[in-house]
């Protein structure tokens, strides 16, 4: 009778956390109503799992004397991606697992099957999504290079592991967790535990056979990469690959790398043939300054470690309804709201009548709180219809009493903004003695407060 029953467990919706019976709050995480019951073990199964591969590679662990212990750099693989490498930190490490997460349709699989095309060595691509038939066409748009390039189709975690075992790859790519299944859990693919088991079958695999594994991840409604935070424990690198499906560019961002710094970023652009490097972004997310027109300012940016200049642009305009409407893309609508209080407020413009739309330029997601400065200069621009030269630049936060607060690494800021020609670069005055004292190949203003650039820049 009892053999018949089949084991379920609750799973927490946003962490994976896991709980026998149904609670309303969650112990780890803190959230409400998230947990929801899934079958864990299929009912006839409970003995020992069988080994599923036998490592040709594997050897036996034993103690190692500290000086015989080889160091990570040594087998870092070559990717082909300049972007890639870099945001892996110099290369792909042996044995690491890797999380690639995104929403779904932003690019993830071009950019790991373009990788996979452009890499000198034995890649397998595991596609749960696609067909072969898809796949191969999408190659054909890329451009085949690596003749070692091999596809298969299957979303069942073991017989991929037995193919691998027998190909022996360099690389194996999963396109993507949630379409796997283990054949022990008797739930459907993308549920929790079916992603923690697959995932936790992949990466022992990539610690035995020291062949690295990229995991594709479809990030949820929050944001979260593949539902439970939990995957981002098990693996080695989180990548996430971000950007706005109706524009051209991407962010590849490194939010966690045991081999490596987080604070890198790459930069993709999109087209019918698959991703480019972006090397020099700063001269691409800036429109030319033919039309003169008003509403547009340059922010200093940085991005991870690279300075990147970025154009805002706003559009202010009397409001024809009662309630005057706020729209942001690429930027947070709870700041941009903050902001024009703060214009309303400490400079007494009219903001409260008008609707107000803001755009950062290329559909890139801006998180360096120094771009309040050109937002608020592109918002007052539009609102006195004054235009602002696409040679001036601006890289400052803005605080809630209007002053204008000092941002990080603003020397690389300036010599970028130099680098790329713009004639003038308004900074925060608050502790810039060291600054003013050096000689820049560019015009350096500084400012306290909006005041200032009210005095400055719309005089
Ligand atoms: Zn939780």
């Amino acid at each position: 009778m009892n053999n018949l029953k089949v084991k379920t467990t609750f799973f927490c919706t946003n962490c994976g956390a896991e709980s026998p019976k149904w609670i309303g709050k969650c112990s780890s995480c803190g959230e409400w109503n998230t947990y929801t019951e899934e079958v864990v073990e299929k009912k006839s199964q409970t003995q020992e799992k069988e080994k599923i591969w036998k490592s040709a590679k594997s050897e036996k662990i034993i103690p190692k004397k500290l000086d015989e212990v080889g160091t990570l750099n040594t087998s870092r693989i070559n990717t082909r991606d300049n972007e890639l490498n870099r945001v892996l930190g110099g290369g792909l490490v042996q044995g690491s697992i890797i999380l690639v997460g995104g929403q779904p349709g932003i690019g993830k699989s071009t950019l790991l099957l373009q990788m996979a095309l452009q890499i000198s060595t034995r890649v397998l691509y595991v596609s749960g999504e696609e067909s072969e038939e898809q796949i191969k066409m999408r190659a054909n748009r890329i451009g085949n290079q690596n003749k070692e390039c091999f596809v298969y189709t299957d979303i069942n975690v073991h017989n991929i592991l037995k193919e691998a075992v027998k190909l022996e790859p360099n690389v194996i790519i999963i396109d993507s967790i949630q379409t796997l299944v283990s054949p022990y859990i008797d739930s459907t693919p993308g549920s929790i535990s079916q992603v923690k088991e697959c995932t936790g079958d992949l990466q022992r695999f990539a610690k035995e056979t020291n062949i690295p594994v990229f995991i594709i991840g479809h990030i949820n409604k929050e944001g979260g990469i593949a539902g439970p935070k939990l995957l981002e424990h098990i693996v080695d690198v989180v990548l996430q690959f971000e950007g706005d499906q109706h524009y051209a560019y991407r962010i590849l961002r490194t939010l966690k790398n045991r081999f490596g710094s987080t604070d890198e970023i790459g930069i993709y652009a999109m087209d019918v043939h698959g991703l480019k490097e972006i090397s020099n972004p700063s001269e691409l997310l800036i429109s030319p300054d033919d039309d003169q027109l008003s509403g547009s300012a340059i922010a200093a940016s940085v991005e991870g470690l690279r300075p990147l200049l970025i154009e805002t642009q706003a559009l202010v305009s009397p409001s024809i309804y009662g309630t005057p409407q706020r729209s942001a893309t690429g930027f947070d609508l709870r700041r941009l709201s903050m902001l024009l209080a703060v214009l309303e407020k400490r400079c007494g413009l009219p903001f409260g009548q008008n609707d107000v739309f803001l755009n950062i330029a290329g559909g890139i997601k801006v998180t360096d709180p120094s771009i309040d400065l050109a937002v608020v200069a592109a918002l007052i621009s539009s609102l006195h219809d004054i235009h602002i030269s696409k040679k001036v630049c601006f890289a400052g936060e803005v605080g809630l009493s209007g002053e204008i607060r000092p941002v990080s690494r603003v020397e690389q800021r300036i010599q970028e903004a130099a680098r790329l020609g713009f004639e003038l670069i308004f900074i925060s005055g608050y502790k810039s003695e060291i600054l003013s004292k050096k000689n820049f190949n560019i015009e350096v203003k500084m400012l306290s407060r909006i005041d200032d650039l009210l005095r400055d820049v719309f005089a």
